[in-house]
């Protein structure tokens, strides 16, 4: 965000509000501090806000890296977690599209410009002035640092709040929001579908929902773990074929092989690997956010018009016909419910990567 704009915005829209009651949140106030109940303010109901009571939250690899401060922007205090699913207990006078009573769901992004060309064409993710996001951003009404959904409740404007289908188990949906709009939006733009094959690398939370959803676009599915436990289960999952990466003789048979790689891969690991599977002209993704830079050598990306790129979330029309996909095609998260008490634990295990696949925290325990 560029300087001045936080404040400007800040004086201009904070005359009108006025601090909610206290909100209770599970989150910490510095580094290597356990998360622990405190109390947050929520801002008062906007015209164009829905306020909704949070049911189900999960926890992404990111909210770990943002607790860690590996990205070395934490804003402290901070109350991670971002794939919110709630129900709507309040709406402004202007709100539309929600009904109190409505199920409702809040992912990363809760406000952006709404005027450059990027959120005109329902791609916020790239708004000229950088998007606020569900936690750990600059917040415009309060000032301070938006608070995430590891909480009773969640504010925001309607234009960033997306419809859950009842059909649908709550809980094991809430990874959808981030998880699943993450793998859905690059393997919808690099056109995973019948007669692709796609490599989902990493099978965590982004990668077990990636394999659903690659397999219900209709591709080949391949996954490449670490893990010798994930093998198996990948199939399960809905994987056609599952390698250990670790084994060089079993990716051998690839090279060549893939249209496409989606790299879900949170820790730094060799991507030159990856990119020799490609076909000419193919592509490895990344979404994981490794906090090391990557290398790529030039002769792995030269020989056969390879492409590594990357993929950031997703707007939020595409994160609706996201949910709407994954209603048709009955995809949910595999999850572990949790109570809030239980979160530093969960913090522990998902760095070993010890979580089949995603914690989902049941707010009812807060
Ligand atoms: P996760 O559940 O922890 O899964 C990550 C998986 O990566 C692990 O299960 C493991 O899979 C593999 N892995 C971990 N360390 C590895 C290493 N050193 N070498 C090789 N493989 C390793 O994490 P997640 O929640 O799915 O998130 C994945 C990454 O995506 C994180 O960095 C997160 O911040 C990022 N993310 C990005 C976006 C975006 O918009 N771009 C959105 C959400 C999350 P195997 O056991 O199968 O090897
Ligand atoms: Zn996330
Ligand atoms: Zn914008």
């Amino acid at each position: 965000m560029k300087p001045g704009i936080y404040n400007d915005n800040f004086k201009k829209i904070n005359k009108n509000i006025m601090e909610t009651k206290n909100t209770k949140a599970f989150g910490t106030e510095a580094l290597n501090v356990p998360l622990h109940a405190m109390n947050i303010k929520r801002r008062a109901l906007q015209p164009h806000d829905v306020e909704m009571k949070i049911l189900f939250c999960g926890i992404c690899h990111s909210d770990l890296h943002q607790i860690k401060n590996e990205f070395g922007h934490t804003m402290f205090p901070i109350v991670p977690g971002h794939e919110i699913v709630g129900r709507v207990t309040k709406i402004g006078d202007h709100v539309k599209s929600f009904k109190v009573g409505d199920l409702s769901g809040v992912g990363c992004i809760v406000d952006s410009c709404g005027k450059c060309e990027y959120c005109e064409d329902n791609l916020e993710q790239f708004c000229d002035e950088g998007v606020t996001f569900s936690f750990n951003s600059p917040d415009k009404y309060l000032g301070g640092a938006t608070y995430g959904g590891f909480s009773e409740t969640y504010v925001c404007n309607e234009k960033y709040v997306v419809h859950i289908q009842e059909t649908l188990d709550l809980a094991s949906a809430a990874p959808l929001l981030c998880a699943g709009i993450t793998v859905y939006s690059p393997l919808k733009h690099w056109q995973a579908g019948p007669g692709k094959m796609v490599g989902i690398l990493g099978i965590g939370g982004l990668g077990h929902v990636a394999i659903k959803i690659a397999k219900a676009m209709g591709a080949h599915v391949v996954v490449f773990t670490t893990s010798p436990s994930k093998v198996e289960d990948a199939k399960r999952l809905g994987a056609d074929e599952a390698v250990l990466s670790t084994d060089a003789e079993q990716m051998k048979q690839y090279v060549r092989k893939m249209h496409l790689i989606l790299d879900t891969v949170s820790a730094k690991h060799d991507v030159n690997t990856y990119l020799n599977l490609l076909k000419p002209d193919g592509s490895v993704v990344l979404v994981g956010l490794p906090p090391e830079p990557l290398e790529i050598g030039a002769f792995n990306v030269v020989s056969g018009r390879h492409s590594f790129s990357g993929s950031n979330i997703g707007g939020i029309a595409e994160t609706q016909e996201m949910l709407d996909f994954c209603a048709k095609h009955n995809i949910t998260a595999d999850i572990e419910l949790i109570n809030v008490q239980q979160i530093n634990e969960a913090f522990v295990r998902l760095q070993k990567g010890d979580v089949k696949y995603r914690f989902v925290i049941d707010m009812a325990s807060l």
